[in-house]
């Protein structure tokens, strides 16, 4: 995970809090790993990878999912991190080698888990460099907004919508059908830290401060300094002690796969995430990622910004008397202008999701704002 924007925005890591959590933990722990540089030791990961039930996967890289991005390493663990690979992919590029088709079989077996922390960019990656699209994804960055959704209360949801992206109190309480239903997307660090899953288990401060400082070039050197590659192995294992205390808790549920499968889609390429990111979208969670839009009643509707297919609710809406006018065919024959119809109740909505309006409102860039007729 290098190039997250929400990492800045994670659980707790707003304010004051923030300079606590850049304060390095006095020892972090640094998890045992392999490093794969040849197609033979890939072969070796891969026979252990396969035997394992799930996979904990991230990539490391420049600029991830941007328009430039590339792919450096490739972490992947099995359950509980007991075993870690980090595969230097500027060496396994060749997918015609055996070792690497099994280990895209393994990528694209549905009924083999990938557990993941925002696999948004990792997904267009792995999918640019070795052309398959990952299957059988849980995101455990959903699944720690599912718990919320579920669990907190509306003025909750409020409050750190204020606290952490600055809206104001006022504003959020006023637009309250506006900022419905909208999360912040937490960062993994700021979980680990919330749940108190361990002092030592913290992000390199360092590398943290190299990503903000736009240095993510640094992962395409070679020799890659040791320091960045225990940092990627180091992630994995974070998401896998997360993922251990997530299913301790129960808040793996069966729609996780449904709802991560909606959410990589969300940003499915590069210049997906680039609109979003044009107005700070990207910290937000996209509407239609919790509950599948096309399971509810009625049409769904397409986002001037965003793209995304939405249903109504995930607009500001309403519905507002029009006069009828009077039937075409017969107005040029009868001599007739004007109102013959009556009024008529019809319902408009904005062209942009809420997501998107919310976003903009932080944002330099100005997003279509003119009510639409919605044609039911
Ligand atoms: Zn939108």
């Amino acid at each position: 995970m290098s190039e997250r924007g929400v990492e800045k925005h994670a659980v707790g890591a707003s304010g004051k809090s923030q300079e606590k959590a850049d304060a390095q933990p006095k020892e972090i722990f640094n998890a045992p790993y392999t490093f794969v540089e040849t197609y033979n030791q890939l072969a070796d990961a891969v026979l252990i990878l396969s035997r394992s039930p799930y996979l904990v996967v991230d990539c490391e890289g420049y600029d991830i999912a941007q328009p430039d991005g590339k792919l450096s390493l490739l972490t992947i663990g099995t359950a509980e991190a007991r075993d870690l690979f980090v595969i230097d992919v500027l060496n396994i590029k060749d997918k015609e080698e055996a070792s690497v088709v099994d280990l895209l079989a393994l990528f694209t077996n549905e009924a083999i888990p990938k557990i993941m922390w925002d696999g948004r960019g990792d997904f267009v990656e792995i999918f640019d460099w070795y052309g398959v699209e990952m299957q059988g994804i849980l995101d455990l960055q959903i699944a720690e907004v599912a718990k919320q959704a579920r669990h907190e209360t509306e003025p909750t949801r409020q409050a750190r919508f204020a606290r952490q992206l600055q809206y104001g109190w006022k504003a959020v309480r006023k637009h309250k059908e506006l900022f419905s239903g909208i999360h912040i997307l937490p960062g993994l660090d700021g979980v680990v830290r919330s749940y108190k899953l361990g002092e030592h288990l913290a992000k390199d401060t360092e590398v943290v401060a190299m990503h903000r400082a736009g240095e993510s070039g640094r992962w395409m050197e070679r020799p890659l300094p040791e320091r960045l590659i225990q940092y990627a192995a180091n992630d994995v294992y974070l998401i896998a002690v997360v993922y251990t205390f997530f299913l301790e808790k129960k808040w793996i549920q069966k729609e996780l796969k449904a709802q991560s499968y909606r959410y990589i889609n969300a940003e499915k390429t590069r210049e997906d995430k680039q609109r979003r990111q044009q107005i700070g979208a990207s910290r937000l969670l996209p509407l239609g990622v919790l509950s599948d839009p096309s399971a509810l009643y009625g049409t769904l509707h397409v986002c001037a910004w965003c793209k995304r297919l939405l249903d109504l609710g995930s607009f500001q809406h309403s519905s507002y008397t029009q006069p009828t006018p009077g039937e075409k065919g017969k107005k040029s024959k009868k001599g007739q202008k004007g109102n013959v119809g009556g009024n008529t109740r019809s319902l408009r909505r904005k062209p942009c999701c809420r997501v998107c309006v919310v976003s903009a409102m932080k944002s330099e860039v100005t997003i279509d704002k003119e009510w639409i007729i919605v044609v039911t």
